[in-house]
């Protein structure tokens, strides 16, 4: 057996997007439609006339989610919503969705049932069809699956990787709520564990615990966009963190990014559940994630477009990449902007 065969690397050592590039070092495309392949929100292929947008992403039960808090029913809508978000952030249209889940016998009919009314939900909401899908048995948990495919113009077409010096960084609504609100699920899931016998406290803590249970894609953005004439030059959704978020576009760009702290949106709620956890605020809104809001770029000529869109705040600038990716604090200081993003792969 030669050395190199009894390598062996734990994924831990490469971490999640390490571990993408890595295994799709050799996705090269040699298809004249294929315009764009691993590294943006959705891949992107040509059909002619327009532009079809394709995204998958998998839900995990005890990684992405947690039966004992998560309604079957937002377990589906949410699985719907997270695809969809990643076709906006093209700013295409999603048009079809197809689901595979892979359950242990743990489930009912009626279980999957209820999933499913979460899945056609978003589906009328978002105006998709449910087109197909797989599924099998697991040994143990739920597995779902959701690949969307959609379509836009190729002019509209927003990527990852075209955002310009001078370009103004801009995001679509508040950040940190829904990990607040997986925060706070978590607590009291933990006093019902130690104490069946307490109700829980979730009393005025709909808008955090909405927003971690049944988050929205900014489908109302794009539309907002075409009808103020207007085409971010670059586009990505919140869905590992802000601060992750800006580390990709600004890697792909070539560029570097100025943040002000002041400009990034966090709701009260979220601020003042962040200081009762003894957490930052900013820290919170920065790398909590699951926001599905959208940060994009904009040509500084396109400031008037903007200015009167409701939701949209402007949190920084692109600069150059020598530069650096600096968040510009509330207190005049200016730190390294760190992408905590990513969570450890779990043991078997
Ligand atoms: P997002 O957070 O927008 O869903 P991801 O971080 O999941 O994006 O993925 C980044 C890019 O890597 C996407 O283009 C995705 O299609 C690609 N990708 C992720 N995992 C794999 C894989 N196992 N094989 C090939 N491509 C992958
Ligand atoms: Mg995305």
């Amino acid at each position: 057996m030669s050395k190199d065969y009894q390598k062996r690397t734990d994924v831990n050592e490469l971490g999640e997007f390490g571990l993408i590039d890595r295994l799709t070092q050799k996705a090269d495309l040699t298809e004249k439609s294929s315009i764009k392949g691993v590294g943006d929100d959705a891949a992107v292929i040509d059909n002619g006339d327009y532009l079809t947008v394709l995204t998958t992403d998998m839900l995990v039960e005890g990684i992405h989610f947690d039966l004992m808090y998560t309604p079957l029913k937002h377990l589906g809508y949410k699985a719907v919503v997270v695809n969809l978000s990643d076709i906006y952030a093209m700013n295409a249209q999603p048009k079809q969705i197809t689901v595979s889940i892979a359950l242990s016998n743990r489930f009912s009919v009626e279980a999957l049932e209820e999933i499913y009314e979460g899945i056609y939900a978003a589906c009328k909401w978002y105006g998709v069809d449910l087109v197909g899908g797989d599924t099998t048995s697991s040994p143990k948990g739920l597995f779902i699956s959701v690949t969307a495919i959609g379509q836009g113009e190729r002019e509209k077409m927003t990527y990852r990787n075209t955002a310009k010096v001078g370009d103004l960084i801009c995001i679509t609504g508040d950040v940190g709520a829904a990990y607040l609100g997986l925060q706070l699920l978590e607590r009291e899931k933990q006093i019902y564990l130690s104490n069946p016998g307490v109700k829980p406290d979730l009393e005025e803590q709909d808008y955090l615990v909405g927003r971690q249970l049944k988050p929205e894609a900014r489908k109302d953005m794009i539309e907002l966009f075409a009808k103020a004439k207007l085409v971010p030059t670059a586009m990505i959704d919140v869905s590992d963190g802000v601060a992750s978020e800006i580390f990709h576009l600004c890697k792909q760009s070539g560029v570097g990014a100025f943040i002000e702290e002041s400009g990034v949106p966090i709701r009260t709620e979220a601020e003042l559940m962040a200081i009762k956890f003894k957490l930052d605020p900013i820290t919170c809104a920065l790398s909590g994630g699951e926001d599905y809001e959208l940060i994009f770029t904009i040509d500084p000529k396109d400031l008037d477009k903007v200015k009167y869109l409701p939701d949209v705040y402007i949190m920084g600038e692109i600069v150059d990449a020598k530069d650096g990716v600096k968040l510009h604090t509330k207190g005049g200081n200016i730190h390294e902007l760190k992408a905590q993003g990513w969570r450890h792969f779990g043991q078997d």
